[in-house]
């Protein structure tokens, strides 16, 4: 068996694209729209793996795919290939927020590990939310402020549609003249993590985000 080489938000992405596909099956798009909107999902989701062997390529392909629980079937499969987040202590979340003295944790033992890319969580009796990341092969961990919002917008992080809060963090980055200078970093981002690890197709802003408020 090929070894398990999907992130969850590349799942995510290719179930975006089970998704879109069978849609248009719903909508008896013209067979030529249909062909097109195939091999578009199927260009994007090899697109995703620029250096994915043969037995990984056609484990991907859908080309071939008929109908509804033929692309279950093929998601079913390919669930089996998601690498788990890291596993991670208590321990090592306390060392990681070493300020944070009452550091509320997460149930750690709760969580399904293949199906995060992030691990966030609140204590919204303080209105923080964590987020933990493996960045470039580092776990890290950052507290952000938030305030629920109690209303429904496009969340950073994941880009789909939700309940948000506005969070805000803050760089340790100093401009040199001015050392009391510090950046604050603020949007709107999911307030349920779980949910936005369902929904997250890509990084980018995460790791961006991520990485700004950790520039020292
Ligand atoms: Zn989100």
């Amino acid at each position: 068996m090929t070894e398990k080489f999907l992130k969850n938000e590349q799942f995510n992405f290719i179930k975006k694209q089970v998704t879109l596909i069978k849609e248009s099956i719903k909508k008896h798009v013209p067979p030529t729209v249909l062909n097109a909107t195939i091999d578009l999902a199927n260009a994007k989701i090899v697109d995703l793996f620029p250096s994915a062997s043969a037995e990984q390529i056609a484990l991907l392909d859908l080309s071939k795919l008929k109908n509804d629980s033929e692309y279950e079937q093929y998601l079913q499969l390919l669930s089996n290939y998601v690498v788990d987040f890291p596993k991670i202590s208590e321990q090592q979340l306390k060392k990681m927020f070493p300020k944070s003295k009452k550091l509320k944790l997460p149930d750690l033992s709760n969580l399904d590990y293949s199906k995060l890319t992030y691990l966030g969580w609140n204590d919204l009796g303080s209105n923080k939310k964590y987020v933990v990341y493996e960045l470039d092969g580092k776990m890290v961990g950052i507290e952000c402020r938030i305030s629920p919002t109690g209303k429904n917008n496009i969340c950073s992080i994941c880009n789909g549609h939700g309940e948000v809060a506005f969070f805000s963090t803050i760089t340790k980055a100093k401009k040199a003249k001015n050392p009391d200078y510090y950046k604050a970093i603020g949007n709107l981002i999911c307030i349920d993590s779980s949910e936005c690890n369902k929904k997250i197709t890509n990084v980018d802003y995460l790791e961006a985000f991520l990485k700004e408020t950790l520039e020292k």
